[in-house]
């Protein structure tokens, strides 16, 4: 996935959020978007399965290429786009159904599977590669909302892997969960990069440091610097990603 002059702005033109922003998204690599906070790090994760379309007054310029399709093209279909490029949230956000459905869900809408069999085994597997099929297979009849915070992350992100996406997006994916479950899922990002790409947006610099392949440092909308994450921490280019690491602002 690549952006090529990608700018956004809200409140019809009023305000910018990024401006002018290249920035390729490595195959099966994990990419990390930092900075501080306003910076346009979601705006710009957002972009990237159109999320911003349901933002009133919010504006999308250039193009965002997958598989060299602009997806922002009159003819690209937002179901199909939602398929390739998946999302994860801050919070978890299972649906108030059972374990088995809330992994169910894409597949069935997106019509991936056509017996019980087929979704039996793509549920079995997603929860396998999530790493929470040990701690389920025994009650997937039961509400999701009964698992613990980091277990419903793994759901959601079970979820997410279930419809076979190309692309993950994680807006903060550990904010809420303690650290013992954001080990866990910090574990998981790093296998999930053998068959996914994957854009994480933290606040966690010691995080970036240890999920990504290559990392984004932003400031104030737009994109100062990208580079091998070790370069990025150890060697930064610019003063301002210095800066931000150093601890100097943010
Ligand atoms: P970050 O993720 O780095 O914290 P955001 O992408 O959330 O940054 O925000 C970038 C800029 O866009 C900020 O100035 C923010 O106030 C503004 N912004 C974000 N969402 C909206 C919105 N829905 N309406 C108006 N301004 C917004």
């Amino acid at each position: 996935m690549t952006a090529r002059d990608v700018s956004v702005s809200y409140e019809n033109g009023a305000k910018s959020a990024i401006r002018n922003i290249n920035l390729d998204i490595g195959e099966k690599q994990v990419l990390a978007m930092i900075g501080p906070s306003g910076c346009g790090k979601s705006t710009f994760l957002r972009c990237l399965n159109r999320m911003n379309d349901t933002v009133p007054g919010c504006e999308v310029k250039g193009e965002i290429l997958l598989d060299g399709h602009n997806i922002y093209a009159k003819d690209q279909e937002i179901v199909e786009l939602r398929s390739q490029v998946g999302m994860v949230f801050q919070r978890p956000n299972p649906f108030p159904k059972s374990i088995y459905d809330n992994v169910a869900y894409g597949p069935r809408i997106h019509g991936l599977v056509d017996t019980k069999d087929e979704l039996d085994e793509v549920i079995e597997q997603s929860l396998r590669r999530a790493g929470l099929w040990e701690e389920v297979k025994t009650r997937l009849d039961q509400p999701a909302t009964g698992l613990s915070g980091g277990q419903q992350q793994r759901l959601c992100i079970a979820r997410t892997i279930a419809i076979a996406p190309e692309v993950i997006l994680m807006d903060e994916p550990c904010s809420a969960l303690d650290p013992i479950a954001t080990g866990i899922i910090e574990d998981l990002i790093n296998e999930l990069k053998e068959n996914f790409s994957i854009v994480i947006v933290t606040h966690s610099m010691s995080q970036a440091s240890r999920v990504s392949d290559r990392t984004a440092y932003f400031h104030l909308g737009d994109l100062v610097e990208v580079n091998e994450t070790k370069k990025v921490f150890e060697d930064p280019e610019h003063k301002l990603t210095r800066d931000y690491i150093g601890g100097r602002f943010g």
